[in-house]
């Protein structure tokens, strides 16, 4: 099976919403955001054996202990057989929840038409002109477009979410973000944070927008979508 496998977090009681899950994450990504906390995921630097053989046997292990998998990068839609791997993953009746920059909606389309997700969470980096600067990479909006009315006529749960970097994106950014996420069901703000890996380490001493202002975006995202949150 054609899927590169970056880690495994065996639990954990955040990234699905009201589950508990384990977390695959995939090996490397289209993007290059700066502010990414996996960098050795993108530069296919990870060091690992984790095979697809090692997940499902872990998996089987895990039965009635686990709700759900998280399938997160990198870019899972990036790896060939992701699909097959879903698959095998639901014949083991877990719940998916797939995590997503959007840039596949075909893969994105063939997996809700399947039923064969449960949860997607798509990052919305920028308003669509800024796209390119902040994942630094040429990349089509036209997909990010796609991908993302996908999701709002879809019947699963999503999210959509995005790390703010004060510098990349402006308060007033967030009419253009909320417009394109028009009606959405729930979409997240997450502070920019500088961990121990970053992608881009001259971001570490970049500022947050203050709670003041983040209470000011979240409300102009309410004039948008259904719930949005400082998470
Ligand atoms: S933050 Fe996500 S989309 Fe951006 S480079 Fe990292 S893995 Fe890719």
């Amino acid at each position: 099976m054609q899927f590169t496998i970056g880690g495994l977090q065996k639990t954990s009681l955040l990234d699905f919403p009201n589950k508990v899950s384990a977390i695959v994450f995939t090996q490397g990504c289209n993007f290059n955001c700066g502010y990414c906390h996996n960098p050795l995921l993108l530069k296919n630097q990870s060091k690992n054996d984790i095979t697809v053989d090692v997940i499902f046997d872990f998996l089987n292990k895990r039965k009635g202990k686990l709700d759900g998998i998280v399938i997160t990068g990198g870019e899972p839609t990036l790896q060939p057989d992701l699909k097959l791997f879903i698959q095998k993953i639901k014949e083991m009746s877990f719940l998916v929840k797939l995590d997503t920059n959007g840039t596949n909606p075909d893969i994105v389309s063939e997996l809700l038409k399947e039923h064969l997700v449960d949860y997607i969470a798509m990052d919305i980096k920028a308003p669509l002109e800024k796209y390119s600067v902040v994942v630094n990479r040429n990349i089509k909006t036209e997909d990010i477009k796609k991908s993302v009315n996908l999701l709002l006529n879809s019947d699963i749960e999503y999210e959509f979410r995005t790390t703010v970097l004060p510098s990349l994106i402006s308060i007033e950014d967030f009419n253009d973000i909320g417009t394109l996420i028009k009606d959405a069901q729930k979409y997240y703000l997450q502070k920019f944070e500088v961990q121990s890996e970053i992608n881009d380490s001259t971001l570490v001493n970049e500022k947050n927008y203050t709670d003041e202002q983040f209470s000011q975006i979240i409300q102009i995202m309410k004039k948008y979508v259904k719930y949005a949150e400082l998470r």
